[in-house]
């Protein structure tokens, strides 16, 4: 095959030449491979090249096959690329005969997107399923239009030297592919066969390193071992995943007791659409994500005909699945019909990072941590450069129209795609808040939102975020000018940003996570932000201007500032941190706050009495009694996320949690779909939600024997009027009729679709999340947002 063809040029008389520059995602996409066949089929003569900030390109020939050359480019681009401008000048013709791909070409300061790790792509599950291929049940395949991509880029331009495949040297054959422009794996950086590229190998506890199993060995032993009910650590793309068998439920109680994961619900990995459908319940729409090459992890009703084992999500209508995405993960799934569940296996294939300690990916570590947890531990010798958490979006059933999408955590096969900021500025790095967090540098009008790093609570996670902030740093040619943080003065984001200011002095910027999540909603929708919208920011923690922990917060806002015009009533928190991961301390708060006797049939009551009294001599209920009477340790709250752990405590659903939101998760997951009744609405004239109507009809209800269910229905049914109501308040004083929905509360379908249906029928205009979540792991977005206009108000 030849690398450049020489042909006659048509006759030169109405020729031209072009320069054409090309931005988006467009490296690592077969981009230009697409060019060159496209400068043949118009026989047009130049080069292609990378720069580092895009795809450059020179071409001549005659002026009508320039033009369609261009729309071309336009109309049949390679499916992962975007193009997101793409600019031409006419120039002298240079005389060049052929057309040629060129080496990279760095410009100083440039920068490019990077696109996102990409799962395997049709054609090479074929051959690696083919046996007379040469890459037959080659774990890395991997092609132009597939593969590690965020994971292994270690600087720009992309190109395999500044990649983790870098100490790879390519056999002649891969080079050969490699070096075509009509093959498939034309300068696809990590392209490897089993001559040349990583592999992967097996290692168990206590078996000597001479006798570790490789290649394919190690792979049906880990098969027979996973079969066997046994706990794999799996090295994948950006981090590891702890295996088992999803149809034992002793391997599923085994992997919760040693990873002390109680309840939280594990994702599952399943082979294909047909073992899925068998399990859940699937949508067109849903069946074309779980398939599309990002291939997040999608919460699907659960079939009941066809249970998995419930410890697998315990509590939950939905189940957290996933198709295989790298070639090792469809080589797991392959001759299964040796293994007990045939003919379909599912696997349990949950992130092996320790309660929000940021993903491992160094071997010895890995080896360190999970020690008493893996019994075996499949390796391979690519290395992960940056980390990258499994994606989990889930869907909103529409009555009428298209399903909608919702992203819960946004991270491997999105991150680090730029999102499209409505207006531009000088760089800006947001830091995030301190749950789910993620980080966002804006360059112009892009905003790169990070991976997904985890809870911000520690050393670890500390220094994961820095690292990755520089490592953005560096890929994206970032220097900021502004760093943006949350309000809370004690968030390890917070002081990151205060001590980075004083360091390089710099300027900084404190916004109000409320604020910030309604801006995030905005950005979502790419809205301009010439008017204020109605913001319901209904959400766990947010420090409030008045030192008190928000989360109920109606706001009248847009990027620039922000008016609080309502709020859920206060109430106190007795324990703090301690009251958030048990329910009951909440609900013992809210009833005396409420002046509701504390009756012993009321399940946080009774669970209270049940505790032994170990604290000081105490009883546990005592220690509560003195910490709302003496206001110690017990902060006021106005935050829904609260009052939803109230309230599951009161109906007996959750005294205590294992982990974030579980208290509502599985409220939510009991109400009643057929119940339609709320209890009174009460909202004083400041609009402050009271609660004292809501509360004792509840506690009515329930000693009157009304089941659970229909009380929790009722509870969600009460919000999304009480929002209607809000809504149509600020409608009147204010003029306004768009509502944004943002914040964590809101990953609540059920209160979600209520709401929606509510305002609309109601004729507001209302904006919820799309491409980013509206939980904390959205906020940097918001807070990013709010940068850029400050910066723009202030010149
Ligand atoms: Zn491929
Ligand atoms: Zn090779």
């Amino acid at each position: 095959m030849s690398k450049s063809r020489l042909f006659n040029l048509p006759d030169m008389k109405q020729s031209a030449a072009y320069r054409i520059l090309i931005n988006g995602i467009v490296q690592g996409v077969g981009f230009r491979p697409f060019i060159y066949g496209l400068a043949n089929r118009y026989q047009l003569a130049g080069w292609v090249r990378n720069t580092s900030s895009g795809v450059e390109i020179e071409v001549s020939g005659p002026s009508e096959q320039l033009d369609g050359f261009i729309a071309s480019i336009q109309d049949e681009a390679p499916p992962l690329a975007h193009i997101e401008s793409l600019q031409h000048e006419s120039i002298p013709d240079n005389g060049h005969e052929g057309f040629q791909i060129q080496s990279s070409h760095t410009v100083e300061g440039d920068y490019q997107p990077i696109s996102p790790d990409v799962s395997i792509c049709e054609d090479c599950l074929q051959e690696m399923l083919t046996p007379s291929d040469f890459r037959y049940r080659y774990p890395f395949i991997n092609c132009t239009n597939c593969g590690p991509r965020f994971t292994i880029i270690q600087d720009i331009p992309y190109d395999r030297p500044k990649t983790t495949m870098a100490e790879f040297d390519l056999c002649p054959h891969c080079r050969e592919e490699y070096q075509d422009p009509l093959n498939r794996r034309f300068h696809a950086q990590p392209v490897a066969c089993p001559e040349c590229g990583p592999e992967i190998w097996l290692e168990v506890p206590g078996t000597p390193q001479d006798e570790r199993l490789s290649g394919d060995q190690a792979l049906q032993t880990t098969q027979r071992l996973l079969a066997g009910g046994k706990i794999a650590a799996i090295k994948g793309l950006g981090g590891f995943h702890l295996a088992c068998d999803a149809q034992q439920p002793s391997a599923v109680s085994a992997l919760r007791d040693r990873k002390n994961r109680p309840a939280k619900p594990l994702a599952v990995m399943m082979p294909d659409l047909a073992a899925i459908r068998k399990f859940c319940l699937v949508s067109e729409a849903e069946a074309n994500l779980l398939s599309s090459p990002q291939r997040p992890i999608l919460l699907l009703n659960k079939n009941p005909d066809h249970p998995l084992p419930e410890n697998i999500a315990p509590g939950q209508n939905t189940l957290g699945v996933m198709l295989p995405y790298t070639p090792l993960h469809y080589l797991l799934f392959t001759e299964q019909d040796q293994f007990p569940q045939a003919p379909y296996q599912v696997l349990v294939m949950t992130s092996a990072n320790f309660r929000g300690n940021p993903i491992l990916t160094d071997h010895e570590q890995v080896r360190e941590q999970l020690e008493g947890i893996a019994d075996i531990y499949l390796f391979h010798n690519r290395e992960i450069e940056a980390h990258c958490d499994d994606s989990v979006i889930r869907s909103v059933p529409a009555k009428e129209g298209p399903t909608q999408f919702f992203p819960i955590r946004r991270s491997r096969g999105y991150a680090p795609q730029p999102l499209l900021t409505p207006f531009s500025g000088p760089p800006i790095l947001a830091v995030g808040a301190e749950l789910k967090n993620t980080f966002c540098h804006t360059r112009e009008n892009n905003a790169f939102l990070s991976q997904h790093l985890g809870n911000l609570k520690n050393y670890q996670t500390l220094t994961s975020f820095e690292d990755s902030i520089s490592h953005f740093e560096d890929l994206f040619r970032i220097q900021p000018s502004l760093l943006v943080h949350d309000l809370h003065p004690d968030y390890l984001s917070t002081r990151y940003a205060l001590q980075r200011a004083e360091k390089e002095n710099l300027p900084t910027l404190a916004v109000q996570h409320h604020h910030a999540h309604i801006a995030s909603c905005l950005a979502d929708n790419h809205d301009p932000g010439d008017e204020p919208i109605i913001g319901m920011s209904f959400d766990g923690i947010g420090y409030g201007d008045d030192g008190n922990i928000w989360g109920g917060e109606v706001l009248v806002a847009d990027y620039r500032s922000y008016q609080r015009i309502g709020h859920l009533e206060y109430f106190p928190l007795p324990g703090g941190d301690l009251a958030i991961r048990e329910p009951w301390r909440t609900a013992l708060g809210l009833l005396d706050h409420l002046g509701i006797p504390w009756d012993p049939n009321l399940p946080p009551v009774g669970y209270a009495q049940s505790l032994d009294g170990v604290m000081l001599g105490v009883e546990p209920i005592e220690v509560i009694q003195n910490q709302l009477a003496s206001q110690t340790n017990t902060p006021q709250t106005s935050s829904i996320g609260r009052l939803f752990d109230a309230v599951s405590a009161l109906l007996g659903v959750r005294q205590t949690t294992s982990y974030e939101g579980q208290a509502a998760i599985e409220l939510e997951a009991l109400a009643d779909p057929d119940e339609s009744d709320c209890y009174p609405l009460e909202l004083s004239p400041e609009n402050t939600i009271l609660l004292p109507a809501l509360i004792s009809g509840i506690v009515k209800d329930l000693q009157a024997g009304q089941q659970v269910p229909t009380l929790a229905a009722r509870f969600h049914n009460t919000l999304a009027a009480l929002v209607l109501e809000l809504a149509q308040r600020a409608r009147q004083s204010h003029s306004l009729n768009r509502v944004a929905l943002s914040g964590g509360v809101w990953q609540n379908i059920t209160l979600l679709t209520h709401t929606v249906q509510n305002l609309s029928r109601a004729g507001f205009q209302v904006m919820t999340h799309s491409r980013i979540p509206p939980n904390d792991g959205g906020i940097a977005l918001g807070q990013a947002v709010i940068g850029l206009k400050t910066l723009s108000v202030e010149d």
